[in-house]
């Protein structure tokens, strides 16, 4: 046996566990990491390169630590879109909302505190949890991957968590969650404890519904996260952000990194942030490509759980594993999320769907 992770002093609770990775595998069709499909369009490029030329004359000093014409500008943008006014100090950035999250849990989690999440739902919820030293409880949900209201209020009321994750539209079955619901979800948190219930709304703009930012009105304890992964087709951009009330933007200050957003990324942020017009315009194609899905998957014969997001949950098979893999082998790329009898498909350009389709349409040749 070869010397590994687990030969070395690691704290106890990271033993045994893997790390998080959708397969990075090189075939022709991607559908498996709710990726934008549609590169940057050329004048963004171009006017990211000018504006990383001006952040270039000056890396020999640190960034603004408190990236404010960034947050300025988010705060417009969700202001704009959500009809919310929200301000700078409403709104925090940082590297991926992945990092927003892990900066809420070491802010309001940790050591002795716990979180939950109704899964199956975002992974990373859990495995930065337990990166924070934060107890992790797996809340329910019901079989057609709703949130189990009673069922929830009653976990949060006998396990008293911290932070309480609702993602909507949920990751991976791209299940939206109603305002009344996280209503609730907010006063049972807020009567057992109180603690902080993150709203993660990493979809939200392929949703057929509103964001829920409004309901961080009068309630400090309700944080949206967001990114720009998504959306604005820049995963490869790292940039994540919340709003909420300006205490918790205070709060986070504590944990944050000094200088944790590069002025690369800042200046990257900023040019995507004017041309978001012509980016909301693909998610418009993408939305009716997700509802394309879900129409051809229904007239091949496959079960769909209903989708907000830029992805759609399909099944049921005993094994889905071994779907996959068959959809794998005819050159597409989905992803295998571990739920049993089901998998998940990103929309694509229509040509990669339709690569998508026609693969699936043969696999249900093949077993009839
Ligand atoms: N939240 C959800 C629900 C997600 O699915 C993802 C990405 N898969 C993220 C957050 C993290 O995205 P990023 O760090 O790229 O902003």
């Amino acid at each position: 046996m070869s010397f590994g992770i687990d030969d070395l002093p690691v704290r106890d609770e990271l033993r045994g566990k893997s790390p998080y990775g959708a397969p990075q595998l090189d075939v022709p069709v991607r559908l498996n990491t709710n990726e934008n499909p549609y590169p940057l369009p050329e004048p963004l490029v171009e006017r990211i390169t000018e504006r990383v030329r001006e952040a270039a004359r000056n890396l020999n000093r640190y960034p603004d630590r408190d990236a404010v014409e960034l947050r300025t500008r988010l705060a417009a943008y969700l202001t704009d879109t959500s009809g919310h006014q929200v301000g700078l100090a409403n709104v925090w950035a940082a590297n991926g909302s992945n990092e927003v999250i892990q900066q809420l849990l070491q802010t309001f989690g940790g050591p002795g505190r716990s979180a939950i999440g109704f899964e199956p739902s975002y992974s990373m919820h859990g495995l930065i949890s337990r990166g924070t030293g934060t107890e992790w409880i797996s809340g329910p949900r019901n079989d057609d991957f709703t949130i189990d209201l009673a069922a929830a209020e009653k976990a949060i009321a006998e396990h008293r968590p911290d932070v309480v994750f609702v993602t909507t539209p949920n990751n991976p079955t791209g299940t939206a969650v109603p305002a009344e619901t996280v209503l609730a979800l907010y006063e049972a948190a807020q009567a057992a404890k109180p603690s902080l219930v993150v709203v993660d709304e990493a979809y939200i703009e392929f949703s057929h519904g509103d964001s829920l930012l409004p309901l961080i009105e009068g309630r400090p304890n309700l944080v949206v996260s967001r990114t720009m992964s998504k959306a604005f087709g820049a995963a490869g951009l790292r940039l994540g952000y919340l709003a909420a009330h300006p205490a918790v933007v205070d709060a986070v200050q504590l944990v944050r990194l000094p200088y944790h957003l590069s002025a690369v990324t800042q200046a990257t942020a900023l040019a995507a942030l004017e041309h978001t017009g012509t980016l909301l315009k693909y998610v418009e194609q993408l939305k009716s490509e997700r509802d394309r899905l879900v129409e051809e998957l229904l007239a091949i014969g496959y079960e769909v759980t209903a989708s907000d997001a830029n992805f759609v949950q399909f099944g049921r098979f005993d094994d889905s594993h071994t779907v996959w893999q068959r959809i794998l082998d005819r050159g597409v790329l989905v992803r295998d999320n571990g739920v049993p009898g089901w998998l998940r498909v990103t929309a694509g350009t229509p040509e990669e769907n339709d690569a998508f389709l026609d693969a699936v349409r043969e696999l249900k040749k093949e077993q009839n």
